[in-house]
């Protein structure tokens, strides 16, 4: 992606609890940003309001002369592309088909590019992160918080699919007789590999006859612990805790191979909150892929960490919980008429 100079951009990202709007430089390098709780309950209207409020109060920062791309806005999942509107969305109550990015575009006067979340920290960590690093176009980003979110970019491009959720990792399901999914299906990767999923194969280690004393403690008397609590506990030996570790490790390898054996793809990069405990699933995660998919063994790099041409590496993510952020404000520049071909569009201020 070639950039003006003094061409700036906004990111925002929506999310079901916290929004943030940012305005970045050519390189996306954060100038401003501003933080508010997502007003879920006072309806659509008044978020995109707080959406334009931001955007106009950081327009001050920018200098008085300069190119602006547009706003590019992560949200939450299911979408609709064509129209640039919401699905029916857990977290967002009476939000159903809201007109999101139309809206935005009439409450600032700017383009606006629309994507999910994970598409967009995918996006980011393609041209910023562990995706620069390796100089592919063809990769997978995982996000494992409390769910799984995932997104493909293939041949340089975002893979929307045609219902706007192709590369949905976390709804593959990997075991039909296993735990029942919001979706509707069992035993979905993200059953597993997701906090929720570690919570609950760590509270069914607890209930074997040799777990620890504190192991136990933590999973029954705190019902509030989270992933980072059974992390600490790992890392200090536990063998119960860095059991459920690994069972998430072998979940997520079984899930990856699938994805490999699919695509044949040089990169998988895996982020989110969870995956910060990498050493703690990664070892059992790579012997599970080696283990369930012929074109990863064929496919393996001979080294850890140089890169090869023509091989599989997977790979933390680079970015950080920021990368939602990043990957919304590279979207003016990656879907708008200067990414397609080269004839700069948006707003000139003068
Ligand atoms: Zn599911």
């Amino acid at each position: 992606v070639a950039f003006d100079q003094d061409t700036f951009s906004f990111g925002i990202d929506l999310g079901g609890t916290s929004l943030r709007v940012a305005l970045f430089d050519s390189g996306i390098k954060l100038m401003s940003s501003h933080r508010l709780s997502t007003r879920v309950a006072d309806g659509p209207d008044a978020v995109i309001a707080d959406m334009a409020d931001c955007v106009r109060s950081l327009l001050h920062a920018a200098p008085p002369r300069h190119h602006l791309l547009g706003i590019g806005i992560g949200s939450p999942g299911p979408l609709n592309f064509e129209l640039g509107t919401l699905g029916t969305l857990p977290n967002f109550p009476g939000w159903d088909g809201f007109p999101l990015r139309d809206s935005l575009q009439q409450a600032t006067g700017l383009p606006v590019y629309l994507e999910n979340d994970a598409n967009a920290a995918a996006a980011a960590e393609w041209k910023m992160g562990a995706g620069k690093t390796a100089m592919v176009d063809n990769l997978a980003v995982i996000t494992i918080g409390t769910g799984l979110g995932s997104g493909l970019i293939l041949d340089g491009r975002i893979w929307h699919g045609m219902v706007g959720m192709g590369g949905e990792l976390g709804h593959a399901s990997i075991d039909r007789n296993g735990p029942a999914c919001g979706c509707g299906s069992r035993g979905c990767l993200e059953t597993y590999a997701s906090a929720q999923g570690l919570l609950r194969l760590a509270r069914a280690e607890a209930q074997l006859p040799h777990a620890s004393q504190p192991f136990r403690e933590l999973m029954q008397l705190r019902p509030s612990c989270t992933p980072r609590d059974i992390a600490h506990l790992a890392e200090a030996g536990d063998a119960s805790a860095r059991r459920s570790f690994e069972q998430l490790g072998e979940y997520l390898g079984f899930g990856l191979a699938s994805l490999i054996s699919t695509l044949d793809l040089p990169l998988i990069v895996v982020g989110g909150g969870v995956a910060t405990a990498w050493d703690l699933f990664a070892p059992a995660m790579f012997t599970a892929i080696h283990c369930h998919s012929l074109v990863y063994r064929l496919g393996a790099p001979t080294q850890r960490h140089t890169m090869e041409h023509n091989r599989t590496f997977i790979r933390p993510a680079e970015l950080g919980p920021s990368a939602g952020l990043l990957g919304a404000a590279l979207l003016p520049a990656l879907l708008g008429p200067t990414g397609r071909n080269g004839s700069a569009t948006g707003t000139d201020v003068q």
